[in-house]
């Protein structure tokens, strides 16, 4: 670009810079925090969501309210994906996310004010996360068995549900953690009708499919499975094309044609004489007349996903077309039945080996049962990962206040400025106990110097003591159960350091509209702040 066209762009650009730049980005950052403060924790509080069509969400998981917000403003967007990052990743812990970053940045602009240059900060914040990912790694503590997995997911779900529908989630999550080996080896089923408390898991797999033909046997048990990532149909033309049919005869001929070739498909198939076979396309009427005679039960339009289960669970090859079908590639399945579940046909497979599962979600509506889903699926998760490296941390702000105090210490090492900003990194992970006590009606001064004192006093395992939101109280968080993944905090602080690093490194900011959007319907919370 030559000077020229640069300088004339930047005219047609509205533009902050500096101090300016710094102060809305992160007056931005805390307006997007503000919003959604209030629901973390066990107390924290719901908030209604209402899309344009009218449509309403009840919700507290604050990747759902910043996914449905609609928010212009490029930091806040920002703020918004290391939400869905960590989501994402290890399906827990949005919020702290969003919070802490947050945190770190009006922390930041205090020490700006006090004339510390915003790289010195970034750098003092980049030492401290350093230092943090070590200290989160050494106070894990490994996990032995399974009761304390079902504590994990019981944290996980914590604030959201009731208590006996977060109890029976947890239990079906770690039942389902444990014998798969990853999360997409479970299905997931709505059965609308009965309430959630009656959601089960099956063994195998249940997809809402019938067989081609009401003639098909139903009912199989211990057979063989062909899985097929196509169809059986007339071959289409794949490019535009005139056939000139100049005589009745021929029309037969070509119809007579388009059998044979199908026929010659499924003569391929029977050879190998399967039970079921399943296919991610269609099949061709002719097909599933053959196919039924020969007396083999057939789904198509299966997708691509559920093959893949369909393979595992039965050890069979996915095969790409009928002509390269060998005896090898067929599976082996225990049980095959179909069963009417609120008039909708399901197809119930048990495949021989002990992959496969599906979790069966009941609920009276919807939204409910969308809700279960997700909350299940974010348990799982978390369950699965937890099986993994099976570190654990104490949760309720136990382990940010330990840090907390770690880092303080660790500061005095520090002669230069740098030590200034890790003080402030110190500071910023305080937010978390201090919301929880916040959202639960306690003092939170009172609370930090109490969880602080307790800390403090404790000769060892300091770091185990926390708020229990239920109670009110200052416990220890293992005895209580309230514990969470080491990856979820190691993510947490990873995606807010980086965010608020990158935040204090931007000091000049070129709008391409004139007009700067603010976080839509966020603005007002900032106003008559100083
Ligand atoms: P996030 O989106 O950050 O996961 P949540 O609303 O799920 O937000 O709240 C998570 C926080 O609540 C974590 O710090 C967790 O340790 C804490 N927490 C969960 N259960 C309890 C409890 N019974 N007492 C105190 N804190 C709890
Ligand atoms: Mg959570």
């Amino acid at each position: 670009m030559s000077g020229g066209d640069e300088a004339q762009l930047l005219n047609e650009t509205s533009r902050i810079k500096g101090k300016e730049a710094l102060h809305k980005n992160i007056e931005a950052a805390e307006a997007l925090s503000g919003a959604i403060r209030s629901t973390l924790g066990p107390k924290g509080l719901d908030k209604m969501l209402v899309t344009e069509n009218g449509s309403v969400k009840i919700t507290n998981d604050g990747v759902s309210i910043l996914k449905n917000a609609v928010i212009e403003h490029p930091i806040a967007k920002m703020l918004i994906e290391i939400a869905v990052t960590q989501e994402e990743t290890v399906h827990d812990g949005t919020t702290s996310t969003v919070l802490i970053a947050s945190e770190l940045l009006q922390n930041a602009w205090e020490l700006y004010k006090k004339g510390i240059h915003p790289s010195i900060i970034a750098n003092g914040y980049s030492l401290a996360y350093e230092h943090a990912n070590e200290f989160i790694y050494s106070n894990a503590t490994k996990i032995k068995n399974n009761n304390l997995l079902e504590s994990i997911t019981k944290t996980s779900l914590s604030g959201k549900l009731g208590h006996s529908l977060r109890d029976q989630l947890s239990s079906l999550a770690c039942k389902a953690a444990t014998a798969i080996e990853k999360t997409s080896d479970l299905k997931i089923i709505t059965n609308k009708g009965g309430s959630a408390n009656d959601s089960y898991i099956l063994e195998g797999l249940v997809l809402a499919k019938q067989a081609c033909s009401p003639d098909m046997k139903r009912n199989l048990k211990n057979g063989k499975i062909l899985i097929l990532d196509g169809g059986i149909e007339k071959r289409m033309p794949t490019i535009n094309t005139k056939i000139n049919l100049t005589s009745p005869a021929m029309i037969s001929a070509f119809r007579e044609k388009e059998l044979e070739l199908v026929s010659e498909q499924i003569q391929k198939i029977i050879k190998i004489n399967p039970d079921i076979l399943v296919c991610r396309d269609g099949i061709d009427d002719s097909a599933i007349r053959l196919l039924q005679q020969n007396g083999i039960t057939a789904y198509r339009r299966v997708e691509r996903d559920d093959l893949e289960l369909l393979s595992r669970t039965c050890s069979a090859s996915i095969i790409a077309s009928p002509s390269m079908a060998k005896i090898e590639d067929l599976g082996d399945f225990e049980y095959s039945d179909e069963e009417n579940w609120s008039g909708v046909t399901h197809w119930i497979l048990k495949g021989t080996n002990q992959k496969g599962m599906t979790l069966v979600i009941r609920g009276s509506n919807e939204t409910l049962l969308e809700e279960v889903e997700n909350a299940f699926s974010d348990a799982l998760g978390v369950a699965c990962q937890c099986l993994k490296n099976k570190l654990v941390l104490p949760g309720g702000g136990a382990i940010q206040m330990a840090l907390s105090r770690n880092l303080r210490k660790w500061a005095e090492d520090f002669k230069g400025r740098e030590s200034l900003a890790i003080l402030a990194y110190a500071d910023a992970l305080e937010i978390i106990p201090r919301t929880l006590a916040i959202n639960s009606g306690l003092d939170p001064i009172d609370k930090i110097l109490a969880l602080n004192a307790a800390q403090a006093s404790s000769s060892k395992n300091s770091n185990h003591w926390g708020f229990n939101i239920e109670k009110g109280e200052i416990c220890n968080m293992y005895d209580e159960g309230i514990i969470e993944n080491v990856q979820q905090h190691e993510q947490c602080l990873a995606s807010s350091t980086a965010a608020a690093i990158s935040i204090l490194r931007i000091d000049d900011v070129l709008w391409a509209k004139n007009d700067p959007t603010f976080p839509e319907g966020l603005e007002e919370q900032l106003e008559g702040r100083d």
